[in-house]
Order: structure tokens, then sequence, then C-alpha cells
């Protein structure tokens, strides 16, 4: 461990012989070290092997410029950029660095991980910063995981999540990591970034560097900052005609095949795949391109002198990434919006766009199907949902298969006001009926959520309490981004259950669904009428409620956040809610659910007897648990 004198000796040294203020790309060139364990490949850092990473690197110390946005892919060298320029000013230009985390423990594990790490193997870093192996044991002041002295400067790791160490002293360089898994909020102080930011005004010099790989489009925030910069895509040339393209994935042509591995699941062979030049029309395969002269093309280049750069890179150009690697991960997605949403994020560096707002009710009436019984093949569950108003209640039963594939069953109004008992016993005779799949199993209805946040509270609470042996659950949504659909569960005083519910996310789930239009998991089918149910409630007002909200993005405090809203005023949405709170019954039955133990006890080649498969989901049930409550037993 060093000791003051010696610390002040190395600042004195340094006083008397000023190092040259290189810039973070010839830094890193000459000294940075990669090492073996965390880095793809180890030993020295060499910018020729990343080239879309020197002009980001050289931006840094560009006279003029104090903001730095990267909205890149993952595995392009992000964090090693970072760690350039942390070990650039901490050797030549020492200052108060803060590096923000989306949270405490990411500021741990990075600290720990890459940080000390790069001091290790960095000869001219490891002198400046104490013996870490010997500050662990004397818990030296000056070194922890969290916060690092060097001569002349301090470097500090921050939780976006965390308030406390955001706002305290004053900071040159602060480096944003993964903005987009930033909370909108540090606890109740605002907006993590412009807390920190705030720090930085004292400094004429200062600068931010954010990355990240985007999200969803219209609340990304890494989306926004890079609009708001020079906009500087990675081309590559053309080896035809001499222009620069940015490699995007609808050029890609891939050849593949679709096969089946052993559990029966999809897995693409990716063969080949070429880039389709879009202006001269010439295919070539990858080595061609990576090969080929490449650069930096701004689209907005005069908001340099705003001070702001900012540049996209995406997987084609990574060399640690195939393009076959890439699009066999972009197949196997389709018809799968969060993964494909993972792909279209962390491969091609872009913001997703979510599907909903759809266009019209038509392409969803002529989608109902006849399912040839009362259930069709497939279905392994029945949830059902209770909207309640005032003059009625309105009810949806769904089908469920493994993979969450839904069949909607059954679609019906009770008219009548809830507090008259006669709309709860026509209820009763939906909800404990037999729906009988085409061999002849019938199954019910394995649990319900029934709304209690209208005029008829209790009467909801009084039939949950009277149902609740057959799993009728009373239910409160609850508004506001981030709530998980099936959130907590309450006791009521009653001694029943209530379930919470985040309705934002729930509405977000079931338009992502609806987009599905390849018929598989997750996928939304609708029956037509038939002579088995009769009318089944799947007509165009259903259709006209279940898309009858839109998202509408909302900014508040420098944060940017969507919430599904109604498209008109007066616009009903029950077909809506029910969707939403089936999907939440579904979510909430399935960790408790042996689905080989109930395929087999409906699809078996012996039809089992009647009484017997009737209760067969309720055998299946593992847990007498009702989900997420430790203290409410109601699985009996
Ligand atoms: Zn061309």
């Amino acid at each position: 461990m060093k000791t003051k004198e010696q610390l002040h000796k190395i600042t004195l040294t340094r006083g008397l012989k000023p190092l040259p203020k290189i810039s973070v790309r010839k830094w890193a060139d000459t000294y940075r070290q990669l090492s073996s364990g965390i880095s793809a490949e180890p030993g020295r850092w060499k910018t020729s092997r990343t080239p879309y990473a020197a002009e980001p690197m050289e931006a840094v110390t560009q006279h003029g410029i104090h903001r730095i946005v990267l909205k890149w892919c993952a595995q392009a060298a992000k964090s090693e950029i970072m760690n350039n320029i942390i070990g650039r000013f901490a050797h030549v230009d020492p200052c108060v660095i803060m590096m923000i985390q989306p949270t405490i423990e990411m500021a741990n594990d990075f600290s720990k991980m890459r940080i000390t790490n790069m001091i290790k193997d960095t000869k001219v870093l490891t002198p400046l910063f104490f013996d870490l192996k010997d500050s662990a044991k004397t818990r030296d002041s000056n070194q922890t995981i969290l916060s690092k002295v060097f001569p002349g400067g301090r470097l500090i790791f921050c939780g976006a999540n965390s308030p406390a160490g955001l706002a305290s002293r004053p900071v040159r360089i602060l480096l944003c990591d993964e903005v987009d898994r930033f909370p909108r909020s540090a606890s109740t102080e605002g907006d993590p970034i412009d807390i920190a930011s705030k720090r930085m005004s004292t400094f004429w010099n200062n600068l931010m560097v954010m990355c990240s790989t985007p999200t969803i489009e219209g609340e990304s925030r890494i989306d926004i900052e890079y609009i708001t910069g020079t906009q500087e895509e990675w081309r590559h040339r053309c080896p035809n005609c001499g222009e620069y393209h940015t490699l995007h994935y609808k050029q890609m042509i891939s050849d593949y095949q679709e096969v089946k591995d052993e559990s029966g699941h999809k897995v693409i062979v990716v063969k080949s795949v070429l880039w389709r030049c879009p202006d001269c029309g010439r295919s070539f395969d990858e080595l061609t391109i990576k090969n080929a002269p490449q650069k930096y093309v701004a689209l907005n280049p005069e908001a340099a002198q705003n001070g702001i750069r900012s540049f996209y890179v995406n997987g084609f150009s990574s060399p640690w990434l195939t393009w076959s690697g890439i699009m066999r991960e972009w197949l196997e997605a389709q018809g799968r919006p969060e993964r494909e949403q993972v792909v279209i994020n962390t491969r091609f560096g872009l913001s997703y766009q979510l599907a909903g707002a759809f266009a019209d009710e038509i392409q969803f009436l002529s989608r109902c199907e006849e399912y040839g019984a009362e259930l069709p093949d497939g279905v392994l569950l029945l949830t059902a949902a209770v909207d309640v108003q005032d003059n009625r209640l309105e009810y949806e039963i769904c089908g469920w298969s493994e993979s969450e594939e839904c069949y909607g069953i059954i679609r019906g109004v009770i008219t009548g006001q809830p507090d008259n008992s006669y709309v709860w016993r026509k209820l009763d005779e939906a909800l404990d009926r037999k729906y009988h799949l085409q061999n002849g199993t019938p199954l019910k209805v394995v649990r319900t959520f029934i709304d209690s946040g209208g005029h008829f509270t209790s009467e909801v609470y009084k039939y949950c309490r009277d149902g609740i042996y057959k799993q009728r659950i009373a239910i409160k949504g609850q508004g506001g981004a981030g709530v998980p659909l099936v959130s907590k569960v309450t006791l009521l005083k009653e001694g029943i259950p209530l379930q919470l519910l985040g309705v934002n996310e729930g509405k977000q789930q079931v338009f992502s669904r609806l987009g599905i239009k390849k018929v598989g998991a997750q996928y939304f089918h609708f029956p037509k009428d038939d002579e088995y149910l009769g009318l089944r409630g799947y007509d165009q007002i259903y259709f006209k409620q279940l898309i009858a909200e839109h998202k509408v993005t909302h900014k508040s405090g420098g944060q940017i956040y969507s919430m599904w809203e109604p498209v008109s005023k007066h616009a009903r949405n029950e077909s809506l809610d029910l969707r939403v709170y089936n999907l939440a019954v579904f979510k909430s039955c399935k960790p408790h659910i042996d689905w080989r133990l109930l395929k087999e006890s409906l699809t078996g080649e012996k039809t089992p007897e009647v009484e017997k498969t009737a209760s067969a989901p309720k055998a299946a049930l593992k847990s007498k648990k009702y989900a997420h409550s430790k203290s409410v037993d109601i699985w009996s």
C-alpha cells in the first residue's frame, strides 16, 4: 500500500514532467492492455480491430465537444471505450470521473470486473492506484469498490437507482452506461442523469458520454440523445458502385433451412448471408464488406456546434459477431415479439417499434376461426375474467396452451345491477359449467379474476369470499408505468385475497400479442359463432373495444414514458380489460402447473372418465398455495 508521501511523490514527479495530453485513441493504442477472462481478445488494445471506435475516442478531447452519444449494438466494445476514457484521464489528465450504471449492483460488478483488471493489467495505471489487494484488507477509505483515488483525481461509481451518490461533489467527466436501463427517477429525487449532470456545470471542459443499446421506440433515451447529436452512422463502401451504406438487416439475404431439434423446437440453419447494395443491387459476402473501406457519415453535422456528437454502430460491423449468427437469431425470433425486440435492440442497435395502434377492427374479425368443438384442440387450461359495470357484468373465458397460445372461448354479458344476486347466479352458470374438447374431455375454469374497482366493490368481495374454493379472486388494477402485470396480493379484512394488477403492462402485452400474425406461441385465436356454443360474442363491437386504446408518450421532468389510453373519451374498452385480466389469470397459474401431466390427462388415448377429468387441471397444479402469497392457501 502506498503512503500519502509516496502518492505526493508521484504527483510531484508528474508535476515536473507533464505528460502530453494525447487523445483517448492514442492513449489506448500506446498503453492499454485488455485483461484475459474479461475481453474477447486479451492483450494489447488495437483500435484498428474496431475501426468504428476511433472517431468517438478522438471526439472525447475534441475542442468544443461536451457530449458523446453511442447508440450501439451489444458486443461492439462500448465498455472498453469507457475504460479507455477512464484510463486516459487518470493517467495524463487527472480529474474527478463518475460512472453511472443502471443499478448500484451493476456499478459494483463493473468496478470489480472491468476496472480492477484494467488497473492491474495496464502498467501505467497500476502505480497510480493503491495496491488494491492490500487496501481490501486494511479497508483504506481512499480505495473502495465504488470510489478510487488516484493522484489529482478520483473515480466514482454510482447506480442510477440510488440517489445518494449522484449529487455530491463536482465531476468533470461523467460516463453513463446503458442509459436505456436507467430508472425514470432515482427514488423521489428525479431523473438520475439530470441530478448527476448538475455536478458538471463548474467545469468549462466537462464531458458526458452516454451509451446504450436502445429499447422501445418513443421511450428510448439513447434514441433521443442520438437524434440531438451529429447522427454519425458507420458505413461500408460498396465494392461495385462505391457508395457508403449503413448495413441494414432488411438488405441481408439469407439462405437458410428450418429444422426441428430433438425437443421439437424450431431451429434455423443459415447457410449463407449476402448484403445487397440498395444503390446498385449487387450482392456481397461478409468478408468482402467487412474488408471494404468504412467511415462515419454524419446526418446532422450541425449538432457539433452545440457540442454533441452521436454515433451509431450495429452488429453487422462488429468483429465479434457473424452475419449468419445475427440472421439466425433474427429468423428464429420471427413471430415472437419479445425475442424480436431483443435482436432489434442488441444486434441491429435499433429501437423496437411496438405493435398496437391498429388501424381498424376488421382485420381481427376476418381472423375468426371455426373451432369444430366447444374447445379447439390445443386448449389445456381455461381461465375467466369478469368486468363489473353499473348495469351489467361482462365476462370472457379463455383457453390456453403451454406456449401461451390463447383461444377466446366465449364472451358474454349479464344484464342487471350487480347488487342483485341474480346476476351473480347467472355468472356462476357460465363459470361452473363444463366445456368440452372435440374428444369429449370436459374442462372447467380453474381461476377467475373479477374487477373490484367499480361501484360494487362489496358485492364483488362477497362473491369472491363465497366462491374462494372455486378460485374466484377479486382484483384491482394499478395504473402507472413499471408495475408488473401480476403484482402483489393483499389480504382483505374478510380474509380473502385481493390481487393487484399492473394494467399498463398488461395492455402492452395484449397489444404485442395482437400484433402476432403467425399461429403459434402467444397467438390470439378468436372463434366464429357455431352450433357448439351459439353466440360466442366475438363480433365487431368486441374487436372495436379490444383495440380502443393507443399508446401515448408523456414527458415529465425530462423523463419519457408511455401509457395506454383510450383513443377517444367515450370509447368503451371492456374487451381489452377482460383480455388483460385473463392473461393475468394465466400468468398467475402458469408456474403451478405440471403441463406434462395436464396434457396426458386431457389428450391421453383412453378418454378418461368424466368426473376424473373434470378436475384434471386441479390435479396437475403443483402448488396448493395461491401464487405470490405465502399466507393465502386457497388451492383445495
Ligand atoms: Zn453498390
